[in-house]
């Protein structure tokens, strides 16, 4: 390519408005404009460099057997509502309706089509397991857009989606996407690490990690173990899970005070040996209710902050329930069993103790229980919370390391999602024996716009950005010092056909612009290979500089062609 006919603008300064490196470069080095809050055109410079990122990850996609599809964008509100995530998602759903003012949303994620897919093609287990993957515009009404590419709200997404018969194949297909995840960012230059996470509103009953690319700017935090393997992202309670089983189902308060008080003591020994200040610990009582598991969780001192009870109360109904609500909740139909300075309340009968306290959404359908007597105690875990850990704070996994902080960007995640969406959208198959079961399904996201600014963040001097080979726009940049000067345009030109003939890909700077403005643009812009063809031209020696290297060295034309070729 010509640079004289390339739209290439590149800018001194950098807007006010970009805060992080990445963007201010990738806006200077004429990558990227805005369109609006977190919506940007790629200029040419930039659709390359996505474009190799994508041709990695279907060559490492590709190799897993994964099988490339691609979906839609505009997607239902019907099929929405059926997984439960259409009031779920929350404003973050771009929504909209058709001219007949049937309802619609904008996919920031793709589980609700792939489901329904697949539940209209897969009957027998013989047509899993199955692995498919795309490459796709996501969109997501993001409350804070920013950083550029690192938080858009239009953004370009690698998801796959695996079906398997058994969690035994589950496992299988995650640790291959696990694996080609580690490849994908290796081959991007990235200093990467994959940690335990939290499933977000994707959710799912599996374990679930995130890849996060290491840079000051990351919006997540990893407390990462000195001794062990272990990192984990902070948002994620993932102290280690002890369990304590107590006795069976009881419905009596009383019954339920005799098991669990002589049990306080070793709840107390376990705290102590997690090794971990107390405040960081939470305490989960797992019960039953009508078959299912109901977990509720207490924190700290006497302060209820969050109660999960699984798919029967809302997220946005967990601020709700505080200390206060707990005691107004303590009446005839809640016990507090109160061991190791805690009090733990006991739901005995929560639709009615909803009512009796006048807790919101009482009356709502999906917002409580209803008529159901909740079977208690069947088994207490104590679950050690890292969200407030600081540096130094010891290790979860092994006890003997302590953690150190990093900051992240989270550049992928990878899912075991189990049947949460088959279950909840009818997809099953018909295992060997003829039995009818839900598919077992995974889901793997990257970012791909993200992981371009993720690289930038990483690779950036204060001349501009260095890209890594495999990613840059150009491996080569070709700089005559005077487009005024034949001798050296003619050396230019032949040292340009020559690398294009040996397959290179070479932008030639052919701009009749002042050799300092032309050396600053090509520093900017981050080619990894410059060769400078200046007044030995005509003597035959070029100069031949790599962009993360300060020296540049005198060789020939063919020394040149050798050495990079
Ligand atoms: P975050 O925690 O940063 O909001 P997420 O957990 O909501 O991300 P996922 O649902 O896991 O994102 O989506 C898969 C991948 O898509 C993420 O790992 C990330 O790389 C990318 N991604 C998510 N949101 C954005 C966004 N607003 N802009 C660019 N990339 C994004
Ligand atoms: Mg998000
Ligand atoms: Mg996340
Ligand atoms: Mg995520």
């Amino acid at each position: 390519m010509r640079q004289s006919q390339l739209l290439l603008p590149t800018l001194r300064e950098a807007p006010s408005e970009a805060e992080a490196v990445s963007h201010q470069l990738m806006l200077r080095a004429g990558l990227i404009r805005q369109l609006a809050a977190g919506i940007y055109t790629y200029l040419p410079l930039g659709r390359r460099v996505l474009r190799r990122l994508e041709t990695i990850i279907r060559e490492e996609m590709d190799k897993t057997g994964a099988q490339e599809i691609w979906m839609p964008a505009m997607q239902p509100a019907d099929l929405w509502r059926q997984s439960g995530r259409y009031e779920r998602y929350g404003p973050e759903l771009v929504r909209l309706r058709d001219r007949h003012d049937r309802e619609f949303a904008l996919g920031p994620t793709h589980e609700e089509v792939i489901t329904d897919l697949m539940r209209g093609e897969i009957n027998s287990y013989r047509q899993l397991p199955s692995t498919l993957y795309q490459i796709q515009t996501k969109f997501r009404d993001e409350k804070r857009p920013r950083y550029g590419l690192l938080r858009g709200r239009e953004f370009l997404m690698k998801d796959a989606y695996s079906f398997d018969e058994s969690w035994e194949g589950l496992n299988t297909s995650y640790d291959k996407m696990y694996e080609a995840y580690h490849r994908i960012f290796s081959r991007c230059g990235l200093r990467f690490r994959p940690v335990e996470a939290d499933a977000g509103t994707i959710g799912g009953e599996g374990g679930t990690h995130e890849f996060m690319a290491l840079a000051d700017i990351g919006e997540d935090t990893i407390a990462a173990c000195t001794h062990c393997q272990y990192a984990a992202n902070l948002e994620k309670a993932s102290y280690r899970f002890v369990e304590l089983p107590l006795q069976n189902e009881t419905s009596d308060i009383a019954e339920l005070e005799k098991i669990y008080t002589p049990n306080a003591r070793k709840i107390e020994e376990l705290v102590q040996s997690l090794n971990i200040p107390s405040d960081h610990i939470l305490k989960t009582l797992l019960f039953q209710a009508d078959g299912k598991p109901v977990a509720v969780v207490v924190r700290g001192d006497h302060e209820v902050n969050e109660i999960k009870l699984a798919g029967l109360l809302k997220a946005s109904e967990l601020e709700l329930v505080d200390q206060a609500t707990a005691e107004q909740l303590t009446g005839a139909k809640l016990g507090f069993a109160g061991p190791i300075g805690l009090s733990i309340p006991v739901i005995v009968d929560y639709a009615a103790a909803q009512v009796q306290s006048g807790l919101a959404g009482a009356n709502e359908t999906d917002f409580h229980w209803k008529n159901v007597r909740v079977g208690i105690h069947f088994q207490i875990a104590l679950l050690g919370d890292i969200r407030n850990a600081v540096p130094g704070d010891g290790c979860p996994n092994c006890t003997e390391g302590q953690l150190q902080m990093y900051r992240g960007i989270e550049v992928g995640q990878v899912f075991k999602l189990g049947t949460k969406y088959s279950e909840a959208m009818n997809a099953s198959f018909l295992d060997a024996e003829g039995v009818d079961k839900p598919i077992i399904m995974g889901c793997y996201g990257i970012g791909i716009s993200r992981v371009m600014s993720a690289v930038v963040e990483q690779h950036y001097d204060e001349q501009g950005i260095r890209w890594p080979l495999e990613l840059a726009p150009y491996q080569v940049h070709i700089v005559p010092v005077s487009a005024k000067d034949e001798t050296q345009m003619k050396a230019a030109a032949e040292l340009y056909g020559s690398l294009i003939a040996a397959g290179i890909e070479v932008l030639l700077d052919d701009r009749d612009e002042r050799a300092g403005v032309k050396f600053k643009d090509s520093d900017l812009i981050g080619i990894p290979v410059r060769i400078v063809v200046g007044r030995q031209a005509a003597e035959g020696v070029l100069e031949l500089k790599y962009r993360h290297e300060k020296e540049a060295q005198q060789l020939s034309s063919e020394e040149v062609l050798a050495a990079i070729t």
